[in-house]
């Protein structure tokens, strides 16, 4: 049986790597982007000179030869789903893999898999997965065509980011979500000014409480980066490239570099008018099985039928990409296997402070659930945990510039631990052993 997957991201590689530990299907994965499975979330290190590009491949390149998975670069243009093929892009090509000296002499060289070396531009398929990601969201107001306007989400855009910000002095950042706060650090570690453009009155705050929202404007601010709370970006002004912006308020600020990061929308595009239902993302039942027979979706690109109680039909982070993966390579491998996610986790990094949140911490607390805060006085740390007025039993947890421990947390969550059980059981969360003993009485006093 043929597998072939499209895209090369953690959805799609880990439905790779498990289909190949529970099977020998023969399995093709394609990717326009790169020609190896890297770290996407690692992109930003990559521009600060923290890592190479070659440091964020969790794979050395034989592994793919190792494993008999064959790699495809070039893109998926068009698919016909009655006879299953895929239609490629004339570019496409075989991702051979050539030993290093080392490898040669450590013998870490692996049998050449039979592939031809010439792709024809159509590809049967007897099992497909699309693993396809996102794409930045954008709006008629900012001129794609204009040099130094530019979203942030693949290796090329990286690589624009490179080129387009070579003698820059000063950038706009317009939207101020995770992707947004770290193109700021980013460009701020260049040295470039960076004015932000967040159309909420407060930061981030469809998603953090009020508290946290201020916690984290203030600390991008004290960072340097110019915040503007309640902006909106009108127009972009500029002949061959970005000179300035002008805002919905009238203000015109003058940069080089307009960084788009409104959010990312699921990569589906391609797969419009064609049998597959679409709506927003590719719609996939609990088996991520789509309307289509041998056709499955797994990561960003998906949208759940009937999400889980407490979960988003379109959730576009990388750990439910991975288990997704895994969850589809089980049923591809006749063991039909509903995706479970589990608690809902996710963590990032707002400059200096780590974040993370379990389970449920909306950013308006329903009437149902009540919240405790604690924030240190002087440093910016903070701990959130909700829990239902009616039974007591905890809901979620939000820590800033604290780490918990995700076993601690899911296991509370799962169990429906009271807030008083959690309370005094708070060490147990905490990865942080010699700030918990310094403040813990200070938190438990407050929660
Ligand atoms: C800068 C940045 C930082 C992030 N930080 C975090 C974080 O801290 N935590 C977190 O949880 N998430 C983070 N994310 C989100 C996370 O990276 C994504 O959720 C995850 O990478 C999605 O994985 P995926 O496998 O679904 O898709 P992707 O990683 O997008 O991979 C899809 C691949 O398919 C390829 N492809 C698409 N269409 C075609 C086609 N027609 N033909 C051939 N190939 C095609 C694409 O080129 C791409 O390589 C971040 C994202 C970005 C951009």
């Amino acid at each position: 049986m043929h597998i072939v997957i499209i895209g090369n991201g953690i959805a799609g590689i880990t439905a790779a790597r498990h289909i190949r530990k529970l099977s020998d299907h023969r399995i093709t994965v394609i990717s326009k982007e790169t020609d190896h499975f890297f770290s996407r979330t690692a992109l930003m290190y990559v521009y600060m000179g923290h890592l190479r590009y070659e440091h964020t491949k969790p794979y050395e390149d034989w592994f793919w030869d190792k494993n008999r998975i064959e790699l495809i670069r070039g893109t998926v243009e068009k698919i016909d789903f009655d006879q299953k093929t895929l239609h490629l892009s004339a570019d496409s090509r075989v991702v051979k893999h050539q030993p290093t000296l080392l490898e040669k002499l450590t013998k870490t060289v692996f049998p050449t898999i039979q592939t031809p070396q010439t792709l024809p531009t159509e590809l049967k398929y007897d099992k497909l997965i699309i693993a396809t990601g996102s794409v930045p969201r954008w709006a008629d107001e900012y001129p794609r065509e204009l040099a130094g306007v530019q979203g942030l989400y693949s290796f090329q855009d990286l690589e624009l980011l490179e080129k387009n910000t070579q003698n820059v002095q000063k950038a706009v950042i317009v939207g101020g979500g995770l992707i947004g706060v770290e193109m700021a650090e980013m460009l701020h570690s260049r040295g470039i000014h960076v004015t932000m453009l967040v159309r909420e009155a407060s930061y981030w705050n469809n998603v953090l409480p009020h508290e946290e929202s201020a916690l984290i404007g203030q600390h991008i601010r004290r960072h340097g980066i110019d915040l503007r709370l309640s902006t909106e970006l009108r127009t972009v002004k500029g002949r061959a490239r970005v000179e300035a912006i002008q805002t919905k308020e009238g203000e015109e600020i003058a940069c080089q570099l307009v960084g788009v990061t409104i959010g990312v929308m699921p990569n589906v595009q391609f797969l419009q008018n064609s049998p597959l239902r679409i709506n927003r993302g590719v719609v996939v039942n609990e088996y991520l099985e789509t309307n289509l027979p041998d056709v499955y979706a797994v990561g960003d690109c998906v949208e759940h039928q009937q999400p889980r109680e407490g979960r988003k039909a379109i959730e576009q982070i990388w750990y439910t990409g991975r288990m997704m993966g895994e969850t589809v390579a089980r049923t591809i491998c006749d063991t039909r296997t509903a995706y479970q996610p589990g608690v809902f986790f996710n963590s990032a990094k707002f400059f200096d402070i780590e974040y993370q949140t379990y389970g449920d911490v909306p950013a308006q607390c329903p009437p149902d659930v009540a919240s405790v805060y604690w924030q240190h006085p002087t440093k910016e740390v903070a701990l959130r945990i909700n829990y239902q007025k009616e039974n007591q039993a905890v809901t979620g947890f939000n820590a800033f510039g604290l780490r918990l421990r995700h076993e601690v947390c899911e296991r509370w969550l799962k169990q429906h631990q009271t807030i008083e059980y959690v309370r005094q059981h708070l060490p147990e969360a905490n990865f942080d052993p010699e700030f918990f003993e310094r403040y813990e009485a200070q938190i438990t006093a407050t929660l």
